[in-house]
């Protein structure tokens, strides 16, 4: 055996070794207990990250874990493979979308398996390969049966100079991400999947959901976003049309003075047609659509309208409203119209005091008077009606109630739900992608392509031009087909679907990957589905965890699963984050460019800024093959573990890394310099072990597989569990059994030494199966199973017991753990620091909590 750890040498041994053994390869066995982990799958941009080496890396560790425990344990990984940097890069290196994801592809997964992950590799699908594409075809089919997709207009983001439409990442500041030109909104056809029929579900239960973080659950429930209140119904002065308003606060409908319309509300050109305000009212439109929507939406946004020169009548007061348009309206909200209550909404209070519009009291406080013209700001809590006819010295929580039965049975206004939640758009006008299985017929209209013509190949022969329209559009082989209906020709569908549809589902599709009768195999996905434990970034905690679970409950209404959400347990683990450095000359540096706190190109001090995301944009990154090729993948991924908790943030630091690969080093030597003699140790005799230090390292190692066990299986606190090994470490080093030197010392030396290889193993797997092997075993970790403690053994012999009295702290004492309770107290009222405050008391009572503190009551 090597003296010294040489992580290069065994590595890629033991990755070859799990690979062609199929170690990791699983089948559904009905007798074994199953256990699904999954990580989120990459998107193949070319080369992973850290970002991707952390995450990947607790997974591995709870799935190494789960299998060394007994669990029939599904790994999977595949690749979130169509969308648009592949289009970018086209345009930029002129490689075929396909080819190059399929490259990056290959190169990830050797980068991957360098990391040793145990991933059943068989199960490995791209969303781009064309049996997934062609299922999730088919799925889109099943859902517009079922009504669960539809056409509609909906406006886009649209740049004049390049012709196109723009997703709103490619929107930076209102600007075309590539031409730097303002970009406009325009109306276009999409296809949306009704999710909002789902609403009450999804939201109901989250309930059920209690192995996520309530951090992720309460941004779902918000983003759904259900509420109560009342529809109410505003005529609009010489006019057939009405405004409709949804409001939570009906009992504020008296002082309704004015009218709020969102820009993309299309009654506000509407009603501006023909006035004076027409121009004015179309400038301030183009303008307010280029901004941000959540710019929009933020409080301290300044508020701004402009009058449309029409007036609606409040239904209860007939008060004349002037209709504005004002930035902070959205048209996802409600209904796009906001009656507007200056004195009680803060937002229409700060529009009036721009705008010197009409401010109506309606619900008083008891304590102080409002006065419009004194107030500096909404009064939003709740009171006493004024103002507001029969509904006078009400309650306000009471006239919501009254106002709305008044409102019904006028035929006003009418009780509704609304939700935040909007139905979820999925045309993308691009190449890389899913095609819509849609074809448009002169004669028939919309024609599902049938089932038994799919898949709707993504051709490969096009022209990404980045400009114009979707590159399909302009091919015709494609574009060009007949009608299924009527057999004229038709034209087929060219937009491609959201890429967030296929990580909508690909969890389910692992359980058959290569099934080709459907989408999902009816036996395996029931005995691995729902998912046991999902590991990924907080920043999905909303959109694809939400779509996934909307996906998983249609997949149920199909027949196709059988559970109500697919995910049991949620882990977010937190970002990698780094140290900035810049040059004056030459901006941001990456760490190779720094030495000793100069920049290389030109010696001046590089600026240390703030430490952020690892991002290749301020160039703190590290490559994790680098870190390989220096210290091996072991050291990178028990830095990963070690450094901080997984649903933290994890600092870099080259000590750090420094620090795991030295304590790999230090056990290596630990098992090389004694391996003959732990060789050699039998088991342990049954008889009584005389030596103190020996029956030390002995209960030590049975506490460290104790809290081993918990940190990882009931925690995921691998940082807290990899402490506690090295403390066993430590004391392993301090101990030489040679000094003994008799059974007992050889025989728990050993067993010590063994829990520490078995228990780093999931987190190190490959210098461990190499000491495994080297002291003598034949079979891998994984079949060597979790090491089991004796609860007895792993009970402490001294306890430290805190002396209180009357409540504060006066002491502590070491005590035999099992020292009966008289002998306890007795040890506590000798006690140095206790004696002054008890001597010559009168003892009311002694308070004890046994192994942890007493607390003596006196007069
Ligand atoms: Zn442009
Ligand atoms: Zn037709
Ligand atoms: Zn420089």
């Amino acid at each position: 055996m090597d003296k010294v750890y040489n992580p290069r040498a065994i590595e890629e041994k033991w990755q070859r070794y799990w690979e062609q053994n199929k170690v990791f390869k699983v089948s559904e066995d009905p007798n074994r207990k199953k256990y699904y982990l999954l990580e989120m799958f990459p998107y193949p941009s070319g080369r992973i990250h850290m970002g991707h080496v952390r995450n990947y890396t607790i997974g591995d560790v709870v799935a190494r874990f789960m299998m060394m425990r007994g669990y029939n344990v599904l790994h999977p990984m595949g690749w979130d493979a169509f969308g648009m940097p592949a289009e970018n890069a086209a345009l930029q290196s002129k490689t075929h979308p396909h080819d190059w994801t399929y490259q990056n592809i290959d190169t990830m997964r050797q980068q991957l398996k360098r990391m040793g992950f145990s991933y059943d590799w068989d199960r490995e699908l791209a969303t781009c390969d064309l049996i997934y594409y062609k299922w999730e075809q088919w799925l889109f089919l099943k859902m517009f049966e079922r009504d669960l997709v539809y056409r509609r207009k909906s406006l886009v983001n649209w740049c004049v100079s390049c012709q196109t439409v723009l997703a709103n990442e490619q929107v930076e500041s209102g600007l075309c991400w590539r031409c730097k030109n303002e970009v406009a909104q325009k109306e276009l056809a999409q296809w949306f999947f009704r999710i909002t029929r789902y609403a009450d579900e999804l939201l109901d239960s989250l309930e059920t959901l209690k192995g996520w973080p309530e951090r992720v659950t309460t941004m779902q429930r918000n983003w759904i976003g259900k509420s109560y209140g009342t529809e109410i119904d505003f005529a609009i002065e010489n006019s057939a049309e009405k405004i409709t308003v949804f409001t939570t606060r009906p009992d504020t409908l008296y002082g309704a003075t004015f009218m709020s319309l969102a820009p993309e509300n299309p009654l506000a050109i509407k009603l501006a047609q023909g006035t004076a305000q027409q121009e004015s009212v179309r400038t301030f439109i183009e303008r307010i659509l280029k901004q941000d929507k959540t710019v929009r939406s933020s409080e301290d946004l300044e508020k701004e309208g402009v009058f449309t020169g029409a007036c609606c009548i409040n239904p209860v007061s007939g008060f004349k409203m002037p209709v504005y348009v004002a930035n902070f309206v959205l048209m996802e909200y409600g209904t796009g119209a906001v009656m507007a209550v200056p004195t009680h909404d803060q937002r229409d209070f700060e529009f009036t005091k721009k705008y010197g519009l009409e401010l109506t009291v309606v619900i008083q406080p008891e304590d102080i008077l409002l006065d419009p013209k004194t107030m500096d700001s909404a009064y939003v809590d709740d009171g006493i009606m004024v103002n507001s006819q029969q509904f006078n010295g009400m309650k306000n929580t009471a006239a919501m109630e009254k106002i709305t039965e008044h409102l019904v049975q006028q035929g006003l206004g009418r009780k509704a739900v609304n939700f935040r939640l909007k139905d979820w758009g999925i045309s993308r006008q691009r190449y890389w992608g899913n095609p819509i299985p849609i074809i448009y017929c002169d004669a028939c209209g919309i024609v599902p392509v049938p089932e038994n013509n799919l898949p709707v190949v993504l051709p490969k022969d096009v022209m990404i031009t980045g400009m114009g329209q979707s590159p399909l559009a302009g091919c015709p082989e494609f574009v060009n087909t007949s009608c299924p209906v009527c057999g004229k020709p038709a034209k087929r569908e060219t937009d491609t679907m959201d890429t967030f549809v296929e990580s909508s589902w690909y969890f389910a599709r692992y359980a058959c990957p290569e099934f080709d009768q459907g989408p999902l195999d009816a036996d395996p996905v029931r005995y691995w589905m729902p998912v046991d434990q999902y590991i990924g970034g907080i920043e999905h905690a909303v959109l694809h965890l939400l779509y996934a679970r909307f996906f998983t409950k249609v997949l149920r209404d199909l027949g196709l699963v059988a559970v109500d959400e697919p995910f049991v347990n949620l882990l977010t683990q937190g970002m990698v984050c780094k140290e900035t450095q810049r040059c004056e000359t030459h901006g941001w540096l990456y760490p190779e460019d720094v030495d000793n706190g100069l920049c290389r190109q030109c010696g001046k001090p590089a600026e240390v800024g703030r430490t952020e995301k690892m991002s290749k944009s301020t160039r703190n990154v590290v490559d994790p093959e680098q870190l390989i090729q220096k210290y091996g993948a072991d050291t990178a991924r028990l830095f990963c573990l070690f450094a901080s908790p997984p649903e933290k943030d994890l600092e870099w630091s080259d000590q750090g890394v420094d620090g795991a690969y030295r304590f790999l080093a230090r056990v290596w030597r630990l098992v090389s310099e004694f391996r003959e003699e732990i060789m050699n140790a039998g088991c342990l005799p049954e008889a009584e072990i005389a030596d103190a230090t020996v029956r030390d390292i002995r209960r030590k190692t049975h506490q460290t597989i104790k809290k081993v066990t918990a940190d990882i299986g009931e925690r995921f606190h691998f940082n807290t569990a990899i402490s506690a090994v090295m403390e066993l470490v430590n004391l392993l080093y301090q101990f030489n059994p040679r000094e003994i030197n008799n059974q007992h010392a050889w025989s728990v030396f050993r067993e010590a030494v063994e829990a520490v290889i078995l228990l780093l193993s999931p987190m190190v797997p490959h210098a461990c199966e190499e000491l495994w092997q080297e002291l003598g075993s034949s079979e891998t970790l994984i079949n060597r199973g979790w090491p089991t403690f004796d609860p007895l053994m792993a009970e402490a012999d001294e306890v430290v017991i805190v002396i209180q009295v009357n409540g504060k702290l006066r002491g502590q004492i070491t005590v035999n753990a099992k020292a009966p309770e008289e002998e306890v107290k007795k040890q506590a009222f000798a006690c140095d620091k206790v004696q002054p405050w008890v001597a010559g008391k009168e003892i009311k009572k002694v308070i004890t909590v046994p192994g942890k503190l007493i607390n003596i009551v006196v007069k």
